[in-house]
């Protein structure tokens, strides 16, 4: 006999995310003697769920995902994924003549092109503050993850162009 203590057992159990077999055997420890397939068949004309499973899981996910949030916003925890690698060519400089002379402070100063082509010249668009580049030019220059190669890169795309300037 099916009781309502039986049945909420079950699904309890199951919206616990237990198989209908565990479920069965947890019957029997109760003195029901339901089979596997009993078990389904209950599960099937109550219409229970798996995602009918007290939302507990999902509260805590998004609680936590609120806490990442806020915390990001206060600048506590890096994103989850590292931002892919920016590519450094991809702006065109504001001005195709803003050479190292005509830019001016408050212009990003990321050199664009090769210094020894007649279209070489400075990005050139706003800084952001205290930093010597676009908000673009930014993130290419102080991406984390290929730092020290691109440290290097810089300092040599800077001292041939400091060589060239001379
Ligand atoms: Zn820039």
């Amino acid at each position: 006999m099916w009781t309502e203590q039986a049945y909420a057992f079950v699904r309890e159990r199951w919206t616990a995310g237990a198989s209908a077999g565990q479920i069965s055997r947890g019957l029997l420890g109760l003195g029901l003697h339901k089979t596997r397939n009993a078990v389904i068949g209950v599960i099937h004309r109550r219409g229970w769920r798996k995602t009918d499973a007290p939302k507990r899981v999902g509260v805590v996910y998004k609680v936590k995902r609120a806490m990442r949030a806020t915390a990001k916003a206060r600048g506590l925890v890096p994103p989850l994924m590292p931002a892919p690698p920016v590519q450094d060519e991809e702006l065109a400089p504001v001005d195709p003549r803003l050479t190292v002379q005509r830019l001016q402070a408050g212009q990003c100063a990321w050199p664009i092109g090769d210094p020894k082509e007649p279209d070489f010249a400075f990005c050139g668009r706003a800084t952001e503050p205290e930093r010597p580049y676009c908000a673009h030019h930014c993130r290419v220059a102080y991406q984390p993850r290929p730092q020290q190669e691109r440290k290097k890169r810089d300092t040599s795309r800077l001292a041939s162009f400091m060589a060239r300037i001379a």
